[in-house]
């Protein structure tokens, strides 16, 4: 078997799985990670019923999953809800992966500003809202990514960083995700939202792979179907 087709990593479906599932079926990967921006009218098993079995599917949430309270429950109650890969590493097909989903947002934090909260908490006092779980906040800023969880994030080890947003690799990116890549030890990541194909290395010689809307690619980056 072809070690770079073990894992593939699918661009901002935007609706369209057709081309994640032609890729599945003809290399048969141990498992795919969707890299966010569904768009879902149902939940997400259904719009990945051909191969759910015969690959394990992993995935991060891009910004247009919260859009709408259907989108955001279509993926985040849906069948595969528990294999979100945000905020934790996971080891899928061998190889230890960290998920960052959502984008960085002005109200929450935009680096390299300072954050506007310490953490969903202290949001959650000042809007006088006394609720126990982050799931209850308006999706909007559940969309966000937190300076603290990003923080704790980076205390952990992986290999691959899975991310929508993109690092400084991209004009439209943000330097602060290849710093969080170096202090986890990273050597590759691969990111969406951005809807381009492209590949680059950054600062500590760490490779990026952008994949563009409804493309796929594989673990060497290259793009295998679009
Ligand atoms: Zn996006």
């Amino acid at each position: 078997m072809d070690l770079s087709k073990k894992i593939l990593f699918a661009g901002d479906p935007h609706g369209n799985f057709k081309p994640l599932i032609a890729a599945v079926h003809q290399h048969k990967p141990e498992a795919v990670v969707l890299l966010g921006d569904y768009d879902l009218d149902t939940p997400l098993e259904n719009s990945l019923q051909e191969i759910i079995g015969l690959t394990e599917v992993w995935w991060i949430a891009g910004n247009h999953d919260f859009e709408t309270p259907d989108k955001h429950h279509n993926l985040f109650h849906s069948a595969l809800a528990d294999k979100g890969l945000h905020l934790k590493v996971t080891t899928v097909a061998g190889i230890r992966i960290a998920g960052l989903g959502g984008i960085f947002l002005g109200r929450v934090w935009y680096p390299p500003q300072a954050p506007k909260w310490a953490n969903k908490q202290q949001y959650l006092d000042a809007q006088r809202v006394h609720i126990k779980h982050g799931d209850d906040m308006p999706l909007k800023y559940q969309c966000a990514i937190w300076h603290d969880e990003f923080q704790a994030l980076g205390e952990l080890k992986a290999d691959i960083l899975v991310t929508h947003e993109a690092p400084g690799s991209h004009k439209h990116g943000f330097p602060v995700i290849g710093e969080l890549a170096s202090a986890m030890g990273v050597k590759h990541i691969f990111h969406g939202h951005l809807h381009e194909n492209y590949a680059k290395v950054i600062k500590h010689n760490i490779q990026v792979f952008g994949v563009a809307n409804a493309a796929v690619a594989d673990l060497a980056g290259n793009t295998i179907s679009n």
